[in-house]
């Protein structure tokens, strides 16, 4: 049977390239960015007491992983990029449909001239992610307690996160002329450690866009050093 749906929003985001971007919602509360409202669902009155919930649901596509297809097995990275597990039983953009689902916190509605958009925070969505549906995050029944997280095991090893004097500057500059605070995203980032558990053991540089930023660093073990943050070209 085959279902056809439109896109409700398009998701404007901090994060330009899948590298970087959290495993889940909610792990960088600096990550900043607004849902796009697409017409007919551009009208203030949908969102009508949406300002008495601080957080959303946001179910989406995955549309960067449509072109690669998906598996009946994955291998998440919480099991070291070793073991595969069912697709149903993961987190994996590569699924059937390739829908995801996340909660954020909203900001509330800005009206401008070029449309309506919906201010959010604490993402793990690309920028340019089609939305089919906003809902209400209700702790009282969403919330559960004796619920159990499965393989998921939170970082072993934690992450130090240092910057060059150059780079410093760079995020101060950047800081001062747009208002978004880039070195504490950078830091809420890095501290998740993005590498492939693969490449852990190794000392390697690594890069990512935020906004229009190209950021490298060098992790060396445990340490990561953010020694460039340039406009990217
Ligand atoms: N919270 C959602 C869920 O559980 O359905 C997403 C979890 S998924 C593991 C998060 C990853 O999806 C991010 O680290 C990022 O690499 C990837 N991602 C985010 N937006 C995407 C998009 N539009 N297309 C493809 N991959 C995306």
């Amino acid at each position: 049977m085959k279902y056809s749906i439109e896109a409700i929003g398009i998701v404007h985001s901090c994060y330009r390239e899948k590298f970087g971007i959290p495993r889940q919602p909610g792990l960088v509360k600096s990550a900043k960015g607004a849902i796009e409202l697409l017409p007919p669902c551009n009208r203030e009155e949908m969102f009508n007491e949406l300002d008495q919930f601080s957080h959303i649901w946001v179910q989406f596509q995955f549309h960067e992983a449509v072109a690669d297809g998906w598996r009946p097995t994955v291998r998440p990275p919480w099991l070291g990029g070793q073991k595969r597990v069912g697709v149903f039983a993961s987190r994996s953009p590569h699924r059937p449909n390739f829908l995801g689902m996340s909660v954020v916190r909203h900001h509330g509605l800005r009206r401008e001239k070029k449309g309506l958009f919906l201010d959010i925070s604490g993402m793990d969505l690309l920028q340019g992610t089609p939305v089919f549906d906003i809902k209400p995050y209700a702790p009282y029944s969403d919330m559960l307690k004796e619920a159990s997280n499965g393989f998921v095991k939170f970082a072993a090893e934690p992450v130090d996160v240092q910057f060059t004097p150059e780079a410093n500057e760079k995020c101060l500059q950047y800081e001062e002329k747009t208002g978004r605070s880039l070195q504490t995203l950078i830091e809420e980032i890095l501290v998740q450690d993005p590498r492939p558990a693969s490449q852990r053991l190794k000392k390697r540089e690594y890069g990512m866009l935020l906004w229009e930023m190209n950021v490298r660093w060098m992790a060396d073990g445990q340490l990561f050093t953010v020694f460039s943050v340039k406009k990217r070209s």
